[in-house]
């Protein structure tokens, strides 16, 4: 899961930022409106956390702006104001959702993991297929109830494709949303995670589509 986090106050988003790292998210910071707007029309992400009071403008000028233009991922709001017409005027502008500073950060990854979710269209936090069982808020895996011990990669593209399922995800698509942009792998490094990941998981539970990506399947969808 990539965030692009949209906040000028460098200490907060800093710190911000370091923990939604740990809790394994790639993340990228921007501290303007417009810089956040070059990566939004050049890179891809699976949410956005967008600070209202920013340099370069309003952030709900920034947000109508972007969903006018068609812009559609999941963005939650960081607002210092308590008054409710300032909130009011977020959703107006195409918040999904907001949290007020201060603000606890485990809220604030409760929100973004529930925003993503819903983004692929599931309500429930723990997202399952056949007996293997994802857990988006603790990051936790089972494999007929038992825990199975992911790498931070592996987890990423594990959870990704497991969002995603039943979808087919190319390796375009992996590549963009699973790896920080200073480190896109090539198609080989995508192959050996995936690989791994067989080999934890069991082989049948990840398809590989000739030419065209990947998708997770219940055990026996693929036999
Ligand atoms: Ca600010």
């Amino acid at each position: 899961m990539k965030v692009l986090l949209v906040e000028d106050d460098q200490p907060l988003a800093e710190a911000l930022a370091d923990a939604l790292k740990d809790a394994g998210l790639l993340v990228e910071a921007v501290t303007t409106g417009g810089d956040a707007d070059f990566l939004l029309k050049t890179e891809r992400y699976d949410v956005v956390i967008l600070d209202m009071g920013l340099p370069d403008g309003n952030g709900n000028h920034w947000l109508s702006q972007w969903r006018e233009e068609g812009i559609d991922l999941p963005v939650l709001v960081l607002t210092a104001r308590e008054r409710w017409s300032d909130k009011a005027a977020g959703f107006s502008a195409g918040a999904d959702d907001y949290v007020t500073k201060p603000f606890e950060t485990a809220e604030v990854l409760f929100r973004l993991r529930a925003l993503v979710r819903r983004s692929h269209g599931h309500a429930h936090p723990v997202l399952t297929i056949g007996d293997l069982a994802f857990d988006t808020h603790t990051g936790q895996v089972t494999l007929a109830g038992l825990p199975v011990t992911l790498t931070t990669q592996e987890s990423r593209l594990l959870a990704y494709l497991m969002h995603a399922a039943p979808r087919l995800v190319t390796r375009v698509e992996l590549s963009e949303h699973v790896y920080d942009r200073d480190q896109e792998p090539d198609s080989n490094v995508i192959d050996v995670q995936i690989s791994r990941l067989r080999r934890k998981l069991g082989s049948d539970r990840i398809e590989t589509v000739r030419g065209q990506g990947y998708r997770v399947l219940e055990a026996d969808q693929s036999r």
